[in-house]
């Protein structure tokens, strides 16, 4: 047999962390490795599969799409990425979509649109004010706006005009802002840094303050986004309108895809030859979208996200009465992390994994838990029981 982790370690390039398990089959919650164990997925291609592994409506989709047009160009018009657009834009609220292939490529196209905004109308006003722990991707732009240094640092000198203030510190955006701020940039809950969620009326005060100063609100929500805090999009839970919003991850349901949807007035600033992407707006991704978001609103997993979510939290915080390694529960929806009372995050996914369970340890005293939207009562109720078992197998605080 073939030992693919060899092979890896061999031929593939070694900036990844990875677990030891080699993956080759997936259907629902569930994922096999190639030795035939099975494993509950909580990690969900990071948020990706939202509708869990090889749904029937995504796989009919690529399906169709793949024996009509897999690929055209936008030197053309094509269906798919009309169609998703124009649910994007009833969804959100919001006038415009640019289609492109990841996260951090929606963070650079809107940290660009931003710019042109703020040279047409702002007096070339640029920079934009993220917070510290915020997560925006890895190329240089949305790197740059990344509020952990430890990410930057080593590939600096990254591209200038952001600042980083404290999340959940209206006060420190104020303070932050001048006459070249452009725009504020945040998710609604911080994914990366640990599913940190917003204070009340946090996202309300930035909004507020943008409204003031005339700056765009600027919403990074590729992890929360596509329902899975219990909304399409996390937004909707905090009252806030944004002037831009960013999609990726789950969006097409495990096919690669970004977005980035905004207002009309400030989406009209990008003109023919500022920006593109040869695969953005891809007929086999979008036409993945549509099935995926269709799926999402006709069977309205938003709020089977919300229902399962609180089960999840229920049952971990219970965990929180009988296990001193667990410290606390927070998320919303779908999105939610185990905080334990020591550095012990990496021996739990293990231990869980070890007995059929993955999960994603987050920071080094948290494990994030994001189960597909179509996960059931039953797959919870087995999920906490094999994560208590990795916790007494761990020990205690
Ligand atoms: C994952 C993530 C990104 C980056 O997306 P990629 O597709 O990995 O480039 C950006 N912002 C947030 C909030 C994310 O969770």
């Amino acid at each position: 047999m073939t030992d693919w982790i060899a092979e890896e370690a061999r031929y593939l390039f070694q900036n990844y962390g990875r677990q030891p398990v080699v993956l080759v089959r997936g259907e629902g919650t569930r994922v096999w490795d190639a030795e035939g164990r099975s494993y509950l997925d909580f990690v969900g291609g990071l948020a990706v599969n939202v509708l869990g592994h090889c749904h029937p409506a995504v796989v009919e989709a690529l399906r169709r799409q793949s024996a009509e047009l897999i690929h055209v160009s936008n030197l053309y018009y094509s269906t798919p990425m009309i169609e998703l657009a124009k649910l994007l834009t009833e969804l959100s609220g919001l006038d415009r979509v640019f289609f492109c292939n990841s996260g951090t490529e929606a963070v650079e196209a809107a940290i660009k649109l931003a710019r042109r905004w703020g040279r047409d109308t702002r007096g070339g006003a640029y920079e934009i004010i993220s917070a510290v722990d915020g997560f925006h991707g890895r190329t240089l732009g949305a790197l740059a706006a990344t509020g952990t240094a430890r990410y930057r640092e080593p590939f600096e000198p990254l591209p200038p005009g952001f600042v980083h203030v404290p999340w959940n510190d209206v006060e420190a955006v104020r303070a932050a802002t001048t006459e070249r701020t452009v725009a504020v940039l945040l998710e609604p809950i911080q994914g990366e840094g640990g599913v940190n969620l917003p204070a009340p009326g946090y996202l309300r005060e930035v909004e507020r303050w943008c409204r003031e100063r005339g700056l765009l609100l600027i919403l990074d929500e590729i992890q929360t986004g596509n329902g899975r805090t219990g909304t399409f999009f996390a937004f909707q839970q905090e009252g806030v309108r944004p002037d831009v919003v960013c999609l990726a991850k789950g969006l097409a349901g495990g096919v690669p895809i970004g977005a980035v949807i905004a207002r009309d007035e400030v989406a009209r600033h990008l003109v023919p030859g500022d920006h593109g992407t040869t695969f953005g707006g891809n007929p086999l991704a979008c036409a993945a979208g549509v099935a995926t978001v269709r799926y999402i609103l006709e069977h309205d997993l938003t709020a089977r996200a919300r229902a399962a979510g609180e089960r999840l939290t229920t049952a971990l915080r219970s965990l929180e009465d009988r296990h001193p390694l667990v410290a606390g529960v927070r998320g919303r929806g779908l999105m939610l992390a185990v905080q334990l009372a020591r550095d012990a995050a990496a021996e739990v996914t293990n231990a869980a994994r070890e007995r059929g369970l993955l999960v994603n340890n987050v920071r080094p005293n948290a494990v994030r838990l994001l189960p597909p939207l179509t996960v059931t009562d039953a797959e919870l109720d087995e999920a906490c029981r094999i994560l208590e078992s990795a916790l007494d197998a761990v020990g205690g605080a």
